[in-house]
C-alpha cells in the first residue's frame, strides 16, 4: 500500500529528454492523467498558481468530475499557465520523489511543452518572450532611448508615463511598432499581394524595400 506521504527531502531526477517513451502521444497522455488524477485528490496546491485552480475547475465541470472525463485538448490551459516556479515540487508535494508515486508536475509541465514544440504547437507570444538572447540583445538596443525617457529630468516622458492614458497610447504605439518589426515578413507579402506604395513619390518596390529589408 501507497505511503500517505514522504516525509523526505525532495530527489530530482534529470528528465530523460532521449527516452523512447517522452514524447509518445499515448504515454505523455496517460502520465497526464495519472498526475492529474493524484493532484484532484490531494489538491494541497490549489492557491499555489493558476495551473491548479485551472486543473481542479476542470475536473469539477466535467461530467463524472473525474480526469476520466476530460478530453485531452482541455489539458493545454493547465500547461499554459504554469510559470515553472517549481514551488509545487519543492515546497508542497508529498508525493514527489523518494515517494513511489514519483510525481514531478513542474517536469511534466516540461515533458507537455517539449512535445508541443516538437509538434510547433507553443504559443506564440510566450515562445517569443522566453527568447531571453534575442530579447536581451534588443533590449540593450534600446537601453540608452529607455533610460533617456526615464530620466528624472525628461518632463516629457515623465509626464507620458504618469498619466494612465498616454502611457496606453504609449504603449500600443510601441506593441505596433514590435509586431511590424516580428511579423514584417507578413507585411512583406501583404504589400507585394496589393502593391501598396507608402511614398506617393516613390513605386511599392521601393517602399517594401525600404520598410520591410
Ligand atoms: S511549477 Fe507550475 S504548477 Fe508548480 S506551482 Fe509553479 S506554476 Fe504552479
Ligand atoms: S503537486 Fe502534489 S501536493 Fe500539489 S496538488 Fe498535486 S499531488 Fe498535491
Amino acid at each position: 500500500m501507497a505511503k500517505e506521504g514522504s516525509t523526505e527531502a525532495p530527489i530530482r531526477h534529470p528528465l530523460d529528454f532521449n527516452h523512447p517513451d517522452f514524447l509518445d502521444p499515448k504515454k505523455l497522455d496517460d502520465e497526464m492523467r495519472r498526475a492529474f488524477d493524484i493532484c484532484h485528490g490531494c489538491r494541497r496546491c490549489f492557491n499555489l498558481c493558476d495551473s491548479f485552480p485551472k486543473l481542479f475547475d476542470l475536473i469539477d465541470e466535467s461530467e463524472n468530475e473525474d480526469v476520466d472525463s476530460l478530453k485531452s485538448e482541455q489539458f493545454k490551459p493547465v500547461v499554459d499557465a504554469c510559470t515553472l516556479c517549481d514551488m509545487c515540487f519543492m515546497t508542497k508535494c508529498p508525493y514527489v520523489p523518494p515517494h513511489e508515486f514519483n510525481l514531478d508536475f513542474p517536469h511534466l509541465m516540461l515533458r507537455y511543452r517539449t512535445a508541443q514544440k516538437k509538434n510547433n504547437e507553443l504559443p506564440k507570444i510566450p515562445y517569443q518572450l522566453a527568447k531571453i538572447d534575442r530579447n536581451g540583445k534588443i533590449g540593450v538596443l534600446f537601453s540608452k532611448l529607455i533610460n533617456w525617457m526615464s530620466d528624472i529630468k525628461n518632463n516629457l516622458f515623465r509626464k507620458i508615463f504618469s498619466n494612465e492614458e498616454t502611457l496606453v497610447f504609449a504603449l500600443l504605439l510601441t506593441i505596433g511598432f514590435l509586431i511590424i518589426f516580428f511579423f514584417r515578413q507578413h507585411f512583406n507579402s501583404f504589400f507585394n499581394e496589393f502593391n501598396f506604395c507608402i511614398f506617393t513619390h516613390r513605386d511599392a518596390e521601393a517602399s517594401r524595400r525600404i520598410w520591410l529589408e
